[in-house]
């Protein structure tokens, strides 16, 4: 008799559902121009890897900047992101959990390949494990690094290579070199005189102590739920550019987008509008990342990034669950 009764309101109110609909369909639409406003960078560094932020500073830049969101992506670190969310909850700024993987690249080609997570399960043990190891060999490869370049007369110290935070990177070498050297005001040119030696000794290094490759990374992001996107394919200053054939090898492998444009990349660039083509062609999510580590005050945050406004609601729908 209920059930009779229930079922008679429900006919005579029939239109009610109709407005409910709507009303659904209002929200997700509305949702979906918040997004398409929102404006963010997908790419920064803190103190945690090779930037000079700390999350709370990078946080309030990114609020002085007009950001609605900000992706939180060390080298294969997840130290800085707790801080991050915490302030970034604080100052109101949504963070991207991401993590900068540094690979080999599959077809042995000279390039290191850089692809970003995000979105991975950053707190699972597992992963967090893999990162430990991956800190363990970095400092040993560091450790064989400066005793190499002893050898050569550079009075380098591990010590003098770390950050506060303890971080060492190539970068901070090539840097210190250029300091032992009397040019601490360095130029472009100077700058890559000394990449040179950073190369020189890195060759020595056995190869247990390299970088991943990028086939196996990819795979792991996967398997921490993490959506893989490929950082930075061209950097015009560093006269770098993946080979397309390895972009191919990458998107048949199954990475979810393409870093397209970021504070190093033209976007009128040949290379660059061939890397567009191929992230619509295969439906990739581009996204924009200016790789802000505030060294030398180079690549700004947000730089070249607001093409994609999109993007949040477009990795937040690839989340891999
Ligand atoms: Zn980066």
């Amino acid at each position: 008799m209920v059930l009779i009764q229930k079922e008679g309101i429900c006919n005579r109110n029939i239109c009610p559902v109709l407005p409910m609909s709507k009303l659904v369909l209002f929200v997700i639409i509305y949702n979906c121009i918040i997004f398409l406003l929102m404006k963010g960078d997908l790419h920064n560094h803190t103190y945690y890897s090779d930037g000079n932020h700390s999350p709370e500073s990078l946080v309030l830049l990114a609020k002085e900047k007009g950001l609605d969101y900000l992706g939180v992506t060390d080298h294969d670190r997840i130290d800085g992101l707790k801080e991050a969310q915490k302030y970034g909850k604080k100052y109101k700024v949504e963070i991207v959990p991401g993590i900068e993987f540094s690979t080999i690249c599959p077809l042995n080609t000279p390039f290191s390949v850089h692809l970003l997570g995000y979105y991975m399960n950053w707190q699972d043990s597992g992963l967090k494990k893999y990162l430990q190891t991956g800190k363990k060999k970095f400092v040993k490869k560091y450790e064989l690094i400066v005793r190499y370049l002893r050898k050569k007369g550079f009075p380098l110290s591990y010590k003098m290579l770390q950050n506060e935070k303890g971080y060492v990177g190539g970068g901070a070498v090539v840097y210190q070199l250029l300091v032992l050297a009397g040019k601490a005001d360095f130029t472009h040119e100077d700058w890559m005189e000394y990449v040179k030696y950073l190369e020189e000794a890195m060759a020595t290094v056995p190869d247990d102590l390299s970088y991943p490759s990028t086939l196996d990374t990819l795979k792991l992001i996967k398997k921490h739920k993490g959506i893989p996107v490929l950082a930075h394919p061209y950097q015009e200053e560093e006269e770098y550019c993946i080979p397309l054939p390895v972009v191919d090898e990458l998107i048949s492998k199954g990475i979810q987008g393409i870093e397209i444009m970021g504070s190093m990349n033209p976007s009128d660039h040949p290379y660059v509008q061939e890397i567009k083509n191929k992230a619509r062609a295969h439906k990739l999510i581009m996204t924009g990342g200016s790789d802000t580590h505030n060294i030398n005050k180079r690549c700004e945050m947000g730089q070249g990034t607001f093409e994609y406004n999109g993007e949040l609601l477009k990795l937040k729908k690839n989340i891999n669950s």
